[in-house]
């Protein structure tokens, strides 16, 4: 079933279109954390960050700064953050990839609970995130 974001991306919906280019398209968010706050999205329909592919990744990494960097001069913002859901408990909303770029304006902008621990296991941990790098496959095949 397409998304909102597919819906907008169609055309079927309207949104207040700040940038876009081939690959990537991004626009004000309809229930801002802070005014300026804008998502940049891939065109390509993917639910998770890590399921998309090297070409969509690369012109997110390209839009990213140039947005963020409109949001700044058009609000004044001096600083931001930038925040990207993967999945229900991690509070994403429209299974859509998605980054928020929220400025922080005053009392507004992104509301923060960092619930940080110790790093333990780290050998172990590092063991299998490099196995999962060596043995990756292109996710958009
Ligand atoms: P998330 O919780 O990361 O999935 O965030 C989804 C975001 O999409 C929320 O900040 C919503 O306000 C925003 N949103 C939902 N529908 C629309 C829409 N039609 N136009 C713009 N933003 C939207």
């Amino acid at each position: 079933m397409p998304s909102i974001f597919d819906k907008i991306l169609s055309g079927e919906l309207s949104c207040h279109r700040v940038y876009e280019d081939a690959h990537t398209l991004a626009f004000l968010d309809i229930a801002p954390l802070a005014p300026g706050h804008t998502l940049v999205i891939p065109k390509e329909a993917r639910e998770h960050l890590h399921q998309l592919s090297d070409e969509s990744a690369a012109a997110l990494g390209l839009a990213l700064p140039r947005v963020a960097r409109a949001v700044l001069a058009a609000t004044g913002a001096k600083h931001y953050n930038v925040l990207q859901n993967n999945g229900e408990s991690a509070h994403q909303a429209v299974p859509h990839v998605h980054f928020h770029v929220i400025p922080r304006l005053k009392e507004k902008g992104l509301g923060l609970q960092w619930n940080s621990g110790k790093l333990e296991d780290a050998e172990e941990l590092l063991e299998r995130m490099h196995t999962a790098l060596a043995t990756e496959e292109d996710p958009s095949l």
